[in-house]
């Protein structure tokens, strides 16, 4: 049997592919990943393989950064292959995402955008994924864009995250002393200017996170993800009619863009890493 894990800031969802079925989601703040790992190895020894999807920073086994979640072990799949006989794969969440989309839609030069609680991208070339150097390709969410008088995550003042993401807004909101929740289309709608400028901010950083990447990266699918684009359809034809003012014109030619129809695209991506696990320890 097999284990496929997607960990978010909120939730940590699981799936098994095997005889078994196990599935389920529990809050990801309330319950350590180590010790949900160790205590589901103990009670199904039949688990040989887990791969996990993981919201952060991963390279080779490793964990490097995780904004939104505790990390006890950091070098999470030496702890786990050296106390149980299972291999451990451990890919970051939107590469995770970004196999899941290329494989719905047949794609094999693709760029998964995502703005959740942050903006960040999965690359996929040829069926596999750029991770770069040290696995971090495609973190979008911190080019350079325009100064904030707040700081990203990452430590930066200027990063697109803090104006395309649903954490970035609410820094905004803060900022501005502006009430209710992030919602991005009543702030496109408010009366209040500051909170039509949020939500123009939010467009035109979206713009030039897309615009970078088909730019950068010339791909035949860019699929917009996420839970504030999931919550926000209507923003897909503003993005498709502005991105010529943005991404350079031949990048453009044949590119489809489209809105994610996957429910938990991340977790999919895990399970296709366990498919890929005989052929090659790398997506
Ligand atoms: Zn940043």
């Amino acid at each position: 049997m097999r284990l496929a894990i997607d960990i978010g800031g909120t939730w940590l969802r699981y799936e098994t592919v095997g005889e078994e079925e196990l599935c389920g989601k529990i809050p990801s703040q309330e319950n350590d990943l180590v010790d949900f790992l160790e205590t589901t190895l103990r009670e199904h020894p039949e688990i040989d393989a887990v791969a996990i999807s993981f919201a952060g920073q991963v390279h080779d086994g490793t964990i490097l950064s995780a904004p939104n979640l505790r990390v006890r072990e950091p070098d999470l799949r030496d702890y786990i292959e050296s106390r149980y006989p299972v291999r451990l794969l451990l890919e970051n969440d939107l590469n995770c995402a970004a196999l899941a989309e290329a494989l719905y839609w047949d794609s094999s030069y693709l760029c998964a955008l995502y703005s959740g609680s942050g903006l960040g991208a999965g690359l996929v070339e040829e069926g596999r994924l750029i991770h770069g150097f040290r696995s971090l390709a495609g973190e979008i969410g911190h080019l350079p864009y325009r100064e904030a008088p707040f700081a990203c995550g990452c430590g930066k003042r200027n990063c697109l995250e803090l104006y395309a993401s649903g954490s970035g807004m609410a820094k905004w909101m803060h900022h501005f002393g502006c009430d209710g929740s992030v919602d991005l289309a009543a702030m496109r709608d408010s009366d209040d200017p500051h909170c039509r400028q949020i939500a123009e901010g939010y467009l035109d950083a979206l713009l030039h996170a897309a615009a970078d990447l088909v730019t950068l990266c010339n791909p035949r699918h860019l699929i917009l993800g996420g839970g504030v684009i999931a919550h926000n359809p209507w923003i897909l034809a503003p993005l498709k009619e502005r991105l010529s003012d943005y991404a350079l014109a031949a990048s453009l030619e044949g590119l489809t863009i489209e809105l994610s129809r996957l429910e938990e695209a991340s977790l999919e991506g895990a399970k296709l890493l366990l498919d890929r696990m005989d052929t090659s320890p790398f997506a």
